[in-house]
């Protein structure tokens, strides 16, 4: 536990930000130029996770052969830059081997709890060598597994933490935070109740850095990335894409939640919960400096009405139409009953008299919104109305502030998108966006337009 007088950092490092030796070396510099830095928390090296979870799909010997071959380079070109360490070759030879079992196993039959137990290896691993890399650099670095702390719940691929208990586990575990070391552990992987590995979600590292901040009473979350801060738009959609300097918690939450995978969606969860203001910067160039999230209170200049648009991608849109007269009672209900027996979590919700249009939520789940539509699911709507799924759709939204309250604004944007299909929009629910579904291959041209009308 951290003393609550003296400053604790938890760093969190992305794929990219340890994908090889040099990228390893630039995070352990960054690392160690902070002596608040007391806990690093790191993704598997970039590929790594598609990789295991494409060998957890089910892959036939070839392909499975050539998959290992692939991670086995990436992991094995960091070991080779590093002072020859047998113990650690071991090591990731044992990690090796057994993914090879395991993906063996999933090519007879794949289950969730089979993927989480192979995918978590890539954490193991990129954690094992950045603890080399800080010893090589002469600095007092320990490995910890993080499946003892991070308890979650059973849903596979996409576990709920249970915050009391990491609290609780994170008090037995780490017992003190004030010394020289520094104590290097895995985002995304958890642990339920009986010990079986769960992952977070897709990108759910930075998830973990914030629950872990949480339970250690951190002063600060930094989050390192590939790029330096967060933008008023992805900055690989738009190259004029600037960056936000300050920005608050409701903004940034609203931003990850609609797409900005500059942050896992829930990583703010616990960072507003706590009051921990959260750095992101980039690894690459730590120096440019970059984007703190905190609370409204302690920023200084007006909010502003625009802050950012944000993507989502790979939206599914579901249609249903009443099969009853008008004013019949009970339709929504009986259909979000429906929904939620057969575990849809719904994102974004239109209605009519008679109709009701939902955007069914994948994302950071390895499914697309199809999977999710089980033909036992369609069977059960249909006898209440009638279906459609339209899929290739993509969520653009507009996050500012007090959007429900000034003029004008509306046509400021829907001004801009007369060449362009609406399919559905949402507007009133919250002062913090307007957002509107639209055809996926117009989205990435929407949000240029709509950055180049609002912030250019
Ligand atoms: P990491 O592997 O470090 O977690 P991610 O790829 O998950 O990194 O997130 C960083 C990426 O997020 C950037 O490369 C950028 O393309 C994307 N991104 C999307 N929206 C934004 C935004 N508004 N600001 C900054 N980056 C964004
Ligand atoms: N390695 C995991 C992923 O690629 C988690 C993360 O990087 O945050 O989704
Ligand atoms: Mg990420």
């Amino acid at each position: 536990m951290s003393n609550p007088n003296q400053p604790c950092v938890i760093a969190k490092f992305g794929g990219t930000s340890v994908a090889d030796y040099q990228a390893m070396s630039n995070s352990a510099n960054i690392v160690i130029a902070n002596p608040n830095v007391k806990v690093v928390v790191l993704s598997a090296s970039a590929g790594v996770t598609n990789l295991l979870v494409a060998l957890a799909e089910g892959r036939d010997a070839e392909i499975r052969k050539q998959h290992i071959a692939k991670l086995q380079a990436i992991q094995y070109n960091i070991l080779e830059q590093l002072p020859e360490n047998p113990a650690l070759r071991e090591e990731i030879d044992r990690v090796i081997s057994n993914i090879a079992a395991l993906s063996e196993a999933a090519s007879l039959a794949t289950s969730a709890a089979l993927t989480d137990e192979l995918v978590c290896h890539g954490e193991l691993m990129s954690s094992r060598l950045f603890v080399e890399v800080l010893k090589e650099k002469q600095r007092n670095a320990v490995w910890f597994d993080v499946r003892k702390v991070m308890r979650t719940d059973s849903k596979f691929g996409k576990a709920a933490p249970k915050v009391d208990e990491i609290k609780q586990l994170c008090c037995a575990h780490i017992k003190s935070l004030n010394g020289s070391q520094i104590i290097v552990t895995q985002g995304f992987i958890g642990s339920e109740h009986t010990g079986k590995t769960t992952t977070l979600g897709r990108g759910g590292s930075d998830y973990t850095a914030a629950l872990l901040g949480e339970a250690l009473n951190a002063t600060q979350i930094d989050i390192w990335t590939d790029v330096a801060g967060i933008y008023t738009t992805d900055p690989r959609i738009a190259e004029n894409a600037k960056r936000i300097d300050d920005i608050t918690f409701a903004e940034a939450a609203e931003m990850a939640t609609f797409g900005a995978k500059v942050l896992h969606p829930a990583t703010l969860v616990p960072a507003v919960r706590s009051n921990i203001p959260v750095f992101v910067g980039s690894s690459k160039a730590p120096h440019d400096g970059g984007t703190i999230v905190y609370n409204a209170h302690s920023i200084k200049s007006e909010l502003p009405l625009f802050r950012a648009v944000t993507l989502r991608r790979k939206q599914t849109l579901l249609t249903l139409n009443s099969l009853n007269m008008l004013h019949a009672q009970g339709f929504l209900a009986n259909v979000f009953a429906i929904l939620a027996k057969h575990n849809i979590s719904v994102d974004l919700v239109t209605t009519s008299e008679v109709s009701i249009a939902v955007t069914i939520d994948t994302a950071g789940t390895n499914t697309d919104g199809s999977s999710l539509l089980t033909k036992e699911l369609l069977d059960e709507l249909s006898k209440v109305c009638c279906v459609e799924v339209q899929e290739d759709l993509a969520l653009v939204a507009i996050i500012g502030n007090n959007l429900t309250t000034t003029k004008g604004m509306t046509k400021q944007i829907f001004g801009q998108l007369e060449q362009f299909s609406v399919r559905l929009a949402c507007f009133g629910a919250s002062t913090h966006n307007i957002c509107f579904l639209v055809k996926a291959h117009d989205a990435e041209n929407i949000v240029k337009i709509l950055h180049k009308t609002i912030f250019e």
